[in-house]
């Protein structure tokens, strides 16, 4: 029995579940903790359970790439977090995306995503699913309904955008885009990864699907990797039966279809018994446990990441050497509005800042900074700085980059869970480093 199970029925705070929602408490020496259950396969007790596992294979466990005791306890609370009625944990958040994708569009099928999003999820659409047979088109302006039904094709099975894309904290207006989805009958697809669950639930404003890098702040620390898709349990997957014909239409090997079999919950099931388990991309026991960990601290952590972040992004703005400060908390943010309506408890610790100095300076900055660590990653408890492009958006073209806002001056930075005062003391430092070589270089000394 689950400590879900055990106090259903009562309405549990976020910090409660976040701890308790969905723990393993099968163990018979009666562990706390959901154990690590690092075995490859699980005994069958007789040839009947064999057999029986194999036909249902949600009925018990057989094989770590099919399921898992400790994977599934991260699964039930991440769902619980989410809202939603149930998860799948994979080996990353790009396995995450692929998999969410690939349950959902065949060859000859196109998907619609926000052209501001992850670059990895970006080049998945474009380079791989392309060769695939997999088409995306990309929408400018995710916050402009229009430019999504322009998009919209009769062959489109899934809206794609993220909660606050990075690196310029920007705010999707996830109902209006749902709004979209539901006339049209597609699903909406939201990567939650920079929001957390604590700030955001994309499900309570009409998404369909959520997805996480469980790499971020939902293990936290910077150790391990994951991702996970909660399915919200809503969307009528038989509603019309040659949109997803691989799950209302087809009968498998025992004669029903996957919404026959499972009902709204056809999707996940597809997801894990059909592509997961097939394609492999299951992550360890041993990081399920990880990212079960860090769960467990997620609403302190990301409240203090919030709270840093904004005073963070204040002080750059005061300060003479930045141009401008992309962080949706700001008062002079384009996105307050949209925050202030979908982001109350915190905007999250990820945003952009631009130097006057352009790229000269950035490299300064970059190069003279002590607490702040030079690194391609989010969430981590430590503070993170990369110049995006020059690292992650260095494929692109310079066209592209301005267009996506992305200036040689612009950094991105990921607050940690330092003192605020000395991270600001480290960006003080670096910024009077900054200032020092624009002094050399305009005497002419370097
Ligand atoms: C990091 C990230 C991903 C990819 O996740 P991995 O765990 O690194 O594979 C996807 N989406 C967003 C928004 C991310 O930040």
């Amino acid at each position: 029995m689950s400590a879900a199970e055990e106090t259903a029925g009562e309405t549990l705070g976020f910090a409660t579940r976040q701890i308790h929602a969905g723990a393993e408490l099968g163990d018979r020496h009666h562990a706390r903790a959901t154990p690590i259950y690092l075995t490859a396969g699980f005994v069958f007790d007789d040839f009947e359970q064999a057999n029986d596992r194999f036909a249902q294979p949600d009925d018990g466990y057989s094989y770590t790439r099919v399921g898992n005791p400790t994977n599934a306890a991260v699964e039930r609370r991440i769902a619980d977090l989410e809202g939603g009625s149930g998860a799948l944990l994979l080996g990353s958040g790009q396995a995450a995306v692929a998999t969410a994708v690939l349950a959902l569009a065949a060859s000859g099928d196109h998907i619609v995503s926000a052209a501001s999003i992850y670059e990895g999820s970006r080049e998945l659409f474009r380079d791989n699913f392309a060769r695939l047979g997999i088409e995306s088109s990309f929408v400018a302006d995710a916050n402009d309904p229009a430019q999504w039904e322009a998009a919209i094709r009769p062959e489109t099975r899934a809206l794609f955008a993220e909660s606050i894309p990075n690196p310029k904290n920007d705010v999707l207006d996830i109902a209006a885009v749902a709004a979209v989805a539901r006339r049209h009958g597609i699903p909406l697809l939201i990567d939650n990864t920079l929001a957390t669950p604590y700030l955001l639930r994309p499900l309570e404003h009409g998404a369909d699907i959520v997805i996480h890098s469980a790499s971020k702040f939902l293990a936290g620390h910077g150790t391990v990797l994951g991702g996970v898709i909660v399915d919200g349990g809503r969307f009528d997957w038989g509603a019309e039966p040659d949109r997803f014909p691989h799950l209302a239409r087809d009968p498998r090997a025992d004669g029903r279809t996957f919404v026959e079999r499972a009902g709204r919950a056809a999707f996940l099931s597809y997801a894990r018994s059909v592509i997961a388990m097939r394609q492999g991309p299951v992550p360890s026991p041993f990081n399920a446990f990880f990212i079960l960990q860090g769960i467990e601290t997620l609403s302190l952590r990301v409240q203090r990441h919030s709270e840093s972040a904004l005073r963070i992004a204040q002080w750059l703005e005061a300060h003479p050497a930045i141009e401008s400060v992309d962080y949706s908390g700001l008062a002079s943010s384009p996105h307050r509005a949209l925050a202030e309506r979908y982001l109350p408890l915190g905007q999250g610790s990820v945003f952009s800042f631009t130097l006057r100095g352009g790229l000269p300076a950035a490299r300064t900055l970059v190069d003279s900074v002590r607490l702040f660590t030079r690194m391609t990653h989010l969430g981590d408890v430590r503070s993170l700085v990369l110049h995006p492009g020059t690292t992650t958006h260095v494929n692109r073209s310079e066209e592209d980059r301005l267009a996506a806002g992305i200036g040689p001056g612009l950094l991105r930075i990921s607050i940690g869970l330092e003192d605020v005062d000395d991270l600001i003391a480290d960006l003080d430092r670096a910024l009077s480093a900054v200032a020092a070589a624009e002094l050399l270089e305009r005497a002419g000394i370097r």
